[in-house]
């Protein structure tokens, strides 16, 4: 009898045969360690991950994807919202670069406004300097976030007030089999808080179209540093992490809840609920993802038999669960 791990295996291996015939090798990078393009510094193998440049190599790429059964495949952006097991992930991760990582003016408005298309490959960071530069106003928010645009969108990061619906006016994206790219505009992409239509579709980001106002570009810098010292100063930004580990509940923070709890401190391994930040699950150094995963099991029933929230975790569980 075969099992089905074996059965997944030798589909996977079959989409590698093919992948390899449209992915120079030095972009497929084989038993790939997660641990290396995670913000928490851990994870095992991914089978492969594949690097697509542009959006005919990602369409062919996505094409082999779909059609082969018995294997699996994901989008990763910055990976700064990823916990991937400690077996690893046993599909094909696709990584968006090249021509993908690119910001530029598209149109200047009547209005005044101006509309700049972020690749979505392209860093928030990255991003944030570009529109500095250039005296674009309306993304100050997402200055500090270590997100790439596309993951940003997926999730409709946010911080500070704002996040990406705000300046998000339509977003460019293609079918998970590969076969078409459409656009849809804000209100099409769903955004709620940490989520967007792109959750259930599967569509995959290539890049969104921001709206931006003209402003001072030293006062828009001066922004960018104040939030991003609100950030050292609050976060424990000197340890990975996926920033924060579950969503905020209705009616309250989780890191509000997860202090009285009396969780701060909490350890598992050399996984550990931040003493600066009671938020975020860090990595103090060799946490393996079972540590991770064991501590927010201990901080759900805590905090649920302390307060009777059952927090829902914001960072994306890959290949393994609570
Ligand atoms: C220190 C720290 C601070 C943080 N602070 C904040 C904060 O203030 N606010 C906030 O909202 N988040 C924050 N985060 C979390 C994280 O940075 C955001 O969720 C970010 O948007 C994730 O982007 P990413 O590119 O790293 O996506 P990933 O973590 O790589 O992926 C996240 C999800 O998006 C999907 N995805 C990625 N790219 C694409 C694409 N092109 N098309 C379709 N799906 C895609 C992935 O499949 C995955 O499901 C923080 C994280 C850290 C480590």
């Amino acid at each position: 009898m075969i099992l089905s791990g074996e059965l997944i295996h030798s589909g996977t291996e079959n989409l590698k045969d093919e992948i390899r015939k449209i992915i120079p090798s030095c972009r497929m990078l084989e038993e790939e360690p997660m641990a290396k393009h995670t913000s928490f510094r851990i994870g095992g193998p991914a089978s492969a991950l594949v690097i697509c440049n542009d959006e005919a190599e990602l369409a062919e790429v996505l094409k082999k994807c779909s059609s082969s059964d018995n294997a699996e495949y994901m989008i990763i952006g910055n990976g700064s919202n990823f916990l991937v097991a400690d077996e690893g992930y046993p599909g094909i991760m696709i990584k968006l670069g090249g021509s993908f990582d690119s910001v530029a003016i598209e149109r200047e408005n009547e209005d005044g406004s101006v509309d700049v298309r972020a690749g979505a490959a392209k860093l928030l960071s990255g991003t944030s300097a570009f529109l500095t530069e250039h005296g674009l106003a309306g993304m100050e928010f997402a200055s500090g976030i270590p997100g790439s645009v596309g993951g940003a969108v997926f999730m409709n990061a946010g911080a500070y007030g704002g996040e990406m619906k705000d300046a998000v006016i339509s977003v460019r994206l293609m079918r998970p089999d590969g076969s078409e790219i459409i656009e849809l505009s804000s209100e099409e992409m769903e955004f709620g808080y940490r989520h967007s239509a792109v959750e259930e579709s599967g569509l995959i980001v290539l890049s969104a179209l921001l709206r931006l106002r003209r402003d001072d570009p030293d006062e828009i810098a001066a922004r960018v540093r104040e939030l991003q010292d609100r950030r050292n100063s609050k976060q424990p930004v000197n340890f990975p992490s996926a920033g924060s580990t579950f969503k905020r509940p209705v009616g309250g923070y989780a890191a509000a809840l997860i202090d009285e709890a009396g969780l701060k401190g909490y350890s598992r391994g050399g996984a550990k609920v931040s003493e600066k930040h009671a938020g975020f699950v860090i990595n103090t150094g060799g946490a393996t993802a079972e540590d991770v995963l064991e501590v927010m099991r201990h901080v759900r029933r805590a905090v649920y038999d302390n307060s009777g929230i059952m927090l829902e975790p914001e960072v994306r569980l890959i290949n393994c669960e609570l």
